[in-house]
């Protein structure tokens, strides 16, 4: 019998209850986030406590939800859990990306980029303030919160229909519903208030409070948070967010990261995606036909107005100091 199946009579719990600690705890966690978001004054101080708390019930949740299959998933390495690291609270925990690998590797449930991109953002979120002391707006905070836990509301309805919550789990879903309702209601009369501003216009999904309410005016103006992004980051965000791509993909399997420097403003801000116009920069606005733009001939990765002859100024430079 391996270590992790032993029998312990001394255990103060029964590891059959883990998961559904976890997620009454988790949704506790998220009940606390929405009182503050709602009623605080949006103190900085209350801001970081919702972050904070919201960041741990999305964590609390999706472990609560990979105990559901065995209780060793909540640990970051299963196959060296113990009962015993487990009572004593010593062990390094799964995080929410090895939870959503998990759920999708073990019983199927997953959740799309977009998704998954703003259940982690939470902690992001929490992990720039504490290493940085860079702290969103309220109303930012407040749109990813609800974003994140509209994400979450998914999974765990997909769960349900899949018969994968354990019975007694619906008073549960019930109280985050409620949740997601005040944070729907929020969102709905702040997106009225700003339609007028984005008639007409191409929106983009915000970095920061994950609302499509974001133009291209010298980098990503959010009207929902009133924040401006680089456009560089917002690129960024695209590629990642409605693209698909992530870092982690052009690192392990060579995916072609379809963001450069713009041949109008020269920022790293133009994006290659679908449509008519597929050349977008993400600073100044600016778009192109597919075949306006071509790669710098000597390689350097830098994309150039096609009838701007082939090879870019600073490859050109290059070029002539070498055969001086
Ligand atoms: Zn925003
Ligand atoms: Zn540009
Ligand atoms: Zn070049």
């Amino acid at each position: 019998m391996s270590k992790s199946q032993a029998k312990d009579p001394k255990l103060s719990f029964k590891p059959e209850d883990v998961a559904s600690h976890l997620l009454e705890a988790g949704v506790a966690e998220i009940s606390a986030a929405a009182a503050l978001l709602a009623d605080g004054k949006g103190s900085d101080r209350e801001t970081v406590r919702a972050l904070s708390e919201a960041s741990r019930g999305i964590e609390l949740i999706l472990k609560g939800l990979v105990a559901q299959v065995h209780w060793t998933q909540v640990f970051a390495e299963p196959s060296s859990a113990s009962l015993s690291d487990l009572e004593a609270g010593d062990f390094a925990s799964a995080s929410t990306q090895h939870c959503l690998e998990r759920l999708k590797a073990m019983v199927g449930l997953s959740v799309g980029d977009a998704d998954r991109k703003k259940l982690t953002s939470i902690r992001e979120k929490r992990n720039l303030y504490e290493h940085f002391g860079k702290l969103d707006n309220i109303q930012a905070v407040r749109g990813s919160v609800g974003a994140a836990l509209s994400s979450l509301m998914q999974l765990l309805a997909a769960a349900d229909e899949n018969s994968f919550l354990s019975v007694g789990l619906d008073g549960m879903l019930a109280q985050l519903t409620f949740e997601l309702s005040e944070f729907d209601r929020f969102a709905t009369a702040r997106m009225n208030e700003i339609g007028a501003a984005l008639d007409g216009r191409e929106v983009f999904w915000c970095p920061r409070c994950s609302q499509r309410a974001a133009v291209i005016d010298d980098g990503g103006h959010c009207h929902f948070c009133v924040t401006r992004t680089p456009g560089e980051a917002f690129a960024r965000h695209y590629v990642e967010a409605v693209l698909g791509v992530s870092r982690h993909d052009v690192v392990k399997d060579g995916a072609f990261w379809p963001q450069f420097s713009c041949p109008g403003c020269g920022e790293e801000s133009l994006v290659q995606r679908e449509g008519a116009e597929p050349f977008i920069c993400f600073n100044c606005g600016e778009s192109w036909a597919v075949r306006a733009l071509e790669p710098c001939a000597y390689g350097c990765g830098k994309m150039m107005r096609a009838d701007d002859g082939g090879t870019c100024s600073d490859c050109l430079a290059f070029r002539m100091s070498r055969d001086d």
